[in-house]
């Protein structure tokens, strides 16, 4: 078969198989009510969860940053690319985020997928035994293909079955790591034994708090609501979730750091983010750690345990999460997607997520919640659901 006839069939079977996906344009800024291929939706798909992206003080600080450094970094952070605002966003998001080491020091990325194919592909070599979660997410599962280490997957939040494969372990070295709040499920991880199960066998833990920071621990992430004091531990966070901008941040003890900056490949060798982002992301830090960002988590405590209630009433399998992710398991890919057609007909953005992001027969609705969704907008999804429930039931 031509090589372009044998793409047009793999991508009919994808579609036969109910896994084509599409992208929707939006015409407005993320936030809860957004206009997308021209209807204005109710939005439960983004990760901006404290409603950020769209707020004021933080597209006056990206336009200030581009008036004072220019629209493009111009270059590797090696080779010149390195501006003072990323100097000085690294020390805050160390000040923020590193009570869990002594000497804390941060690295800023451009995006999460490279900070964790970095922190992996460096800590981690062929004389390593790399201990993963079965539902990490894609750019760890990523970052561990790249390092050549051994991977041994653990079943979910198995601590019995981990530390089974740790004690069986005979590689010289061992990194273990984890989502702290899982993607697609919404649970946080057991980071308070992961640390202990590390600290006990000699192995770094590398903690991907993707979702967890800006809104667990009071702004500070998982690791510091799980008050963790853990040399070994690696700490990812990202900020084009809960801070409302772009880029990603790993936090460890400066001398981690320092190996990261010297031998990290995807750090090195590619071209900073524009200052202006890293500017921006600063005043969103700042909006974070503020009265105005508790305001926002406790907003969207409010949002979160109104759809637990909802989801609980449902002919479908809620999942037990207390986070903004609020997963709804249909199971079959055909089903979940007729759904969402349903709910996108009444104005309802809310996604089917299907494998390979998930298990097979685990085909789900993913609501996810922000501090900028109104009691009307839930109201909205609460009446949607339960009509389609008692439909499906
Ligand atoms: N880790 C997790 C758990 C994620 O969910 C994501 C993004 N979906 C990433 C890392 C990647 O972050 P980014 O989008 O900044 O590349």
């Amino acid at each position: 078969m031509e090589l372009l006839a044998l793409l047009e069939h793999r991508l009919a079977e994808v579609d036969r198989a109910g896994l084509k996906r599409r992208r929707r344009i939006a015409d407005t800024p993320c936030d809860a009510h957004t206009v997308i291929d021209g209807r204005t939706m109710v939005g439960f798909a983004s990760n901006d969860y404290l409603g950020l992206a769209a707020h004021p003080a933080l597209r006056a600080a990206l336009a200030e940053g581009a008036a004072r450094y220019g629209a493009g970094s111009g270059g590797s952070h090696l080779l010149g690319g390195h501006s003072r605002a990323h100097a000085r966003l690294e020390d805050e998001l160390a000040d923020y985020c590193g009570t869990f080491v002594d000497a804390p020091r941060a690295l800023y990325f451009s995006t999460g997928y490279m900070a964790n194919l970095a922190v992996l592909s460096t800590l981690a070599d062929k004389d390593t035994m790399l201990f993963s979660d079965t539902l990490n997410h894609a750019s760890l599962i990523d970052g561990a293909r790249l390092s050549r280490a051994t991977v041994s997957i653990y079943p979910h939040c198995d601590l019995e079955a981990l530390e089974h494969q740790l004690q069986a372990c005979r590689l010289r070295h061992k990194l273990i790591v984890s989502d702290a709040v899982f993607s697609m499920d919404g649970d946080v991880a057991p980071l308070r034994q992961l640390a202990a199960l590390a600290e006990r066998h000699q192995a770094w833990l590398v903690i991907d708090d993707a979702h967890g920071f800006g809104v667990l621990g009071g702004g500070r992430g998982a690791v510091h609501a799980a008050s963790l004091r853990a040399p070994n531990l690696i700490y990812v966070g990202t900020l084009g979730k809960a801070a409302g901008v772009a880029g990603a941040f790993v936090v460890a003890h400066a001398t981690a750091i320092e190996w990261l900056l010297q031998k990290a490949r995807p750090y090195i060798f590619t071209t900073a983010a524009p200052p202006a982002v890293a500017h921006a992301v600063s005043a969103s830090l700042a909006l974070i750690a503020s009265d105005e960002g508790e305001t926002r988590r406790r907003r969207l405590e409010h949002a979160i345990a109104r759809v637990r209630r909802l989801l609980s009433q449902t002919a479908w399998q809620a999942l037990d999460s207390h986070t903004a992710i609020q997963p709804l398991v249909i199971g079959e890919n055909q089903t979940t997607l007729a759904l969402a057609q349903a709910l996108d007909a009444q104005g309802l953005w809310v996604p089917a997520i299907r494998p390979p992001t998930v298990p097979a027969g685990r085909a789900r609705l993913r609501i996810s919640l922000s501090a900028a969704h109104s009691d009307t907008d839930l109201d909205q999804l609460e009446s949607a659901l339960l009509r389609l429930s008692l439909q499906a039931a």
